[in-house]
C-alpha cells in the first residue's frame, strides 16, 4: 500500500505556492514569507521555517509538505579552495554529485560562484569518455532535487558571504532526457520570486536530442545552450556517443542555428579532445568547414582521466587544434580544468558506491591534495589578449563534454 503522498515545498513554483496557501485558507502574504524563508533562509527541515506560525507549519505538513534536504555526505575541495564537489543523499538513498566551482573576477570583472549541477544519478547516454556514462541510469531527478543541489551549495557559499552566480546544466545526466524536471527546475532557479538567478545566468548542456533543443527554444527562455558534438563527422561521433541515435552532426548543428535564431542566444559546442582519436589538424578543417560562419563557439575539453583509458592530447597538440579553428574563422577557447584531483572535472562524476562515504566531520575536514585543480576556465582570446576565462556555457564539473 503506498503511503501518504509527500510533496516537497522546493517543488512548487510561486504561482503553485500561491495557490496552496490559498487552499489552506491563509493569506497571500505567507506564500511570499515562505518563498523568502525557502530561497534566502535555506532551511533543512520544515520546522526550520519560523518565520510562519508554527500551526500554519503543521497544517503544511498534515497536507503533506515538507522540506526534504538531501544530506551532504561528502565535500572534497580543491587544493586552491576554488572547487568544491558535493556528494548528496537523496531522500531515497540515491546519491548525487554537484560541483561548485569560484573563479576570480580579473580586471573588470565579478568573481563568479558557478554550481554545476546532475539532473540523472547516471546516464544512459555511454558517451565512451565519460566515468558517468560507464555507471549505466538509475534514475531521474526531480525539479526540487536539482535545485537542492544549487541550495546546498548556497547555503555553503553564504558561510563565506557569498552567492551563486551560475548555474550550469552539466553534471551527471542528460538533461533534456529529464526535460520536465529540467524546466521546472530552471524555471524555480530563475523566478524572481524563487531563487532569483537570471536567466542568461543558466545553461543548459546537451549530448543532442534534436527534438528537445526545438522544443527548449520554444519555452521562452533566455538560456545558454551547449551541445557536445566530440566529433566532425556521424562515424567517430557514433563511436565516441553510442546512443547519440539518428541525429547527424548536420543535424545537431542545424537545431544549434534555430536556438540561436529563436533565442538570441549563441550556442557553444563542447569539443572533448582524446589523443589519437579526434584531435588531428585534418579533424579540425573538418571542424571548422562545418561551423565557419555560423556565430558559433566551440570549447575545446583536453579530455580528463577516467576509467575509459582515454588520454588528453599533449598541448602543443591541443593548441594546433585551437589555431586551425581559429584560422578557420571559428571562435574557440581551450578549457583549463578546474577540480580534476578531486575527480570533479568533465566527465569525471561518478557515483561509486564502492568508494567509502566519509561522516559529515569526515568530510568537512577533507581536502584534496594533489593535482591540477582547474576545472572550467578557459583560455579566450579577445583582441590578443589572453586571459582565463570561465565560461558559464561550459560543460564544467560535468561529465558532458
Ligand atoms: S558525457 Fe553527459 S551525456 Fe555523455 S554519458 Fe556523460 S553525463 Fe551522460
Amino acid at each position: 500500500m503506498d503511503g501518504p503522498r509527500v510533496t516537497d515545498l522546493y517543488r512548487l513554483l510561486p504561482e503553485e505556492m500561491d495557490a496552496l496557501v490559498a487552499d489552506l485558507g491563509e493569506r497571500h502574504y505567507r506564500a511570499d514569507q515562505l518563498l523568502h524563508a525557502l530561497y534566502h533562509g535555506f532551511p533543512a527541515v520544515l520546522d526550520e521555517v519560523s518565520v510562519l506560525p508554527a500551526a500554519f507549519r503543521a497544517r503544511l505538513a498534515a497536507a503533506g509538505y515538507t522540506v526534504d534536504t538531501p544530506a551532504e555526505v561528502r565535500r572534497q575541495t580543491s587544493a586552491d579552495g576554488q572547487t568544491a564537489k558535493l556528494l548528496l543523499r537523496l531522500i531515497d538513498g540515491t546519491l548525487v554529485e554537484s560541483v561548485l566551482m569560484q573563479y576570480d573576477g580579473g580586471e573588470g570583472r565579478h568573481p563568479r560562484s558557478t554550481v554545476c549541477v546532475s539532473t540523472q544519478a547516471g546516464c544512459a547516454m555511454g558517451c565512451v569518455f565519460c566515468a558517468t556514462g560507464q555507471m549505466g541510469f538509475a534514475r531521474n531527478l526531480r525539479a526540487e532535487e536539482i535545485v537542492a543541489q544549487v541550495v546546498s551549495a548556497a547555503r555553503l557559499l553564504r558561510g563565506r558571504g557569498e552567492h551563486v552566480t551560475n548555474v550550469v546544466f552539466m553534471g551527471m545526466g542528460e538533461p533534456l532526457a529529464n526535460y520536465a524536471e529540467t524546466i521546472r527546475a530552471v524555471r524555480l532557479l530563475t523566478h524572481p520570486r524563487a531563487f532569483g538567478l537570471a536567466q542568461r545566468a543558466v545553461t543548459v548542456s546537451t549530448v543532442g536530442v534534436v527534438r528537445a533543443i526545438d522544443r527548449l527554444a520554444q519555452e521562452g527562455l533566455q538560456l545558454g545552450l551547449a551541445i557536445s558534438l566530440h566529433a566532425p563527422d556521424n562515424a567517430l561521433r557514433q563511436r565516441l556517443v553510442p546512443t547519440a541515435g539518428p541525429h547527424s552532426v548536420a543535424e545537431l548543428i542545424a537545431a544549434a542555428k534555430r536556438y540561436g535564431a529563436t533565442t538570441g542566444r549563441r550556442v557553444t559546442f563542447e569539443y572533448a579532445l582524446i589523443a589519437g582519436v579526434n584531435d588531428g589538424e585534418n579533424q579540425a578543417r573538418a571542424l571548422a568547414a562545418l561551423l565557419r560562419g555560423q556565430g558559433a563557439h566551440v570549447n575545446l575539453i583536453p579530455v580528463n582521466p577516467t576509467a575509459g583509458g582515454y588520454r588528453r592530447p599533449p598541448r602543443a597538440r591541443v593548441l594546433a587544434f585551437e589555431r586551425v579553428l581559429r584560422q578557420g574563422g571559428v571562435n574557440v577557447t581551450v578549457r583549463v580544468e578546474k577540480g580534476t584531483e578531486i575527480a570533479a572535472a568533465c566527465g569525471q562524476l561518478r557515483t561509486d558506491a564502492t568508494r567509502a562515504v566519509p561522516s559529515a566531520e569526515q568530510a568537512a575536514g577533507e581536502r584534496a591534495t594533489a593535482g591540477q585543480h582547474r576545472l572550467a576556465e578557459h583560455h579566450a582570446e579577445a583582441d590578443g589578449d589572453r586571459r582565463a576565462e570561465v565560461e558559464p556555457g561550459v560543460h564544467v564539473a560535468a561529465n558532458h563534454r
